[in-house]
């Protein structure tokens, strides 16, 4: 154990991390209040390593939006346009195929597709994009829709959400995202993605496709209006979900970012408020296996910081992110797999590639001399 946790004030937290056990609702809110980073990053990596060891991942993967069209105008998105929009889009399934034909020949393992919520096209585009994303090439991974997309195209498809996700899985759906989350708190919900579905309902559509096999990922979107509570209560219900389930094979924190919106938040998250936000996850999340700092919202060299955080993972190549970057995100809209694993590497942790499901791939070799051949794992 780390000597800063060996003596004093957190005894008791380090030796509950230390054997495993999990920590509660008034102490997690502790480690959001205290102001020593030193704590925060023992504590959470003594939790991450006894999980993940030394490795941390990364996966190659494509964003593709198909759409940026929305029949909600929540005000924390930058990213929704009205059809009367000069700068709203939409892409035909041919488009996105090619795009992913485009993407496998740099080395994707997966897609990774959302959208808005799309005021005109049909259920059947829905399937026939899946359908044809698998004809490209069946290993690809389709990482696909949030639960508010889902329960859009339920709605579209006068289905039971039960029927739809089974009918995106038979098209070739292999995970929902996590993205839509946000804070489950009402009122903060209410202030910032009025019109969006419930906690509850969140919830249900990620429990739903648990039951029948699937994974997902959830997230939480803070730094704008919520307090560390409300951080807390959104924890605990994802905690007590995946005790429900164990469908969630990962966390994504999201810092929020404040531009091109409706809501009066000057200034996005802090680097301290994102360390500690990552490890106090990491310490309280104690049935989720991987954590990841997204590095689109943190910027690499933070999101690098975040891997003696707590962190584990750092996410994808992406190639082309527009959702954080419409909100005034400055980082590129793509890293290299070079860049991933060297900022691993410099973390003191071995590179390692995976796949949709936190699955090995590929360990990078320690030394970059020894790039490009990775270690088939
Ligand atoms: S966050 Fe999603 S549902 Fe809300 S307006 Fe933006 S695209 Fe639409």
């Amino acid at each position: 154990m780390n000597w800063i946790l060996k003596q004093g004030e957190w005894r008791d937290l380090a030796d509950k991390v230390a054997a495993g056990q999990r920590i509660d609702e008034s102490e997690a809110l502790r480690l959001f209040e205290t102001k020593d980073l030193h704590v925060l990053g023992a504590l959470a990596t003594l939790a991450n390593r006894r999980k993940n060891g030394n490795r941390a991942s990364f996966i190659v993967n494509r964003y593709i939006n198909y759409s940026n069209y929305c029949i909600l105008s929540c005000q924390f998105c930058a990213f929704a346009r009205k059809k009367r929009d000069a700068d709203g889009f939409q892409y035909t399934v041919e488009e996105i195929t090619a795009m992913a034909r485009e993407a496998l020949s740099v080395g994707i393992t997966e897609l990774h597709i959302v959208g808005g919520l799309h005021p005109s096209l049909p259920f059947s585009y829905y399937l026939d994009m899946l359908r044809a994303l698998k004809q490209v090439d069946s290993r690809l991974q389709l990482k696909c829709f949030t639960a508010i997309e889902v329960l859009h195209l339920a709605w579209l498809g006068k289905r039971s959400t039960e029927q739809t996700l089974r009918e995106l899985k038979e098209a070739g759906l292999d995970s929902l995202t996590g993205g839509g989350a946000e804070i489950f708190q009402p009122a903060v919900r209410q202030a910032i993605a009025r019109g969006k579905e419930s906690a509850e309902e969140y919830l249900a559509v990620h429990r739903a496709w648990h039951r029948m096999g699937g994974r997902s990922t959830c997230t939480m979107l803070y730094g704008h209006v919520e307090t560390v509570a409300d951080r807390v209560d959104h924890l605990r219900r994802l905690r007590e979900l995946q005790d429900e389930t164990r469908g969630f094979v990962g966390f994504v924190p999201l810092a929020y970012h404040p531009e091109n919106n409706r809501i009066g938040v000057p200034h996005p998250p802090t680097g301290f408020d994102s360390l500690r936000t990552i490890a106090v996850s990491r310490v309280y999340l104690d049935n989720f296996d991987h954590i990841t700092a997204y590095w689109v919202g943190l910027g690499l060299k933070l999101a690098q910081v975040a891997l003696n955080f707590g962190a584990d993972d750092l996410h994808g190549t992406i190639f082309d992110e527009r959702i954080f970057h419409m909100a005034g995100a400055t980082s590129p809209q793509q890293q290299t797999i070079e860049a991933m694993s060297k900022a691993i590497r410099e973390a003191g942790l071995v590179p390692r590639q995976r796949d949709t499901f936190y699955q090995p791939i590929r360990d990078w070799p320690l030394e970059p001399e020894q790039a490009p051949d990775a270690v088939l794992v």
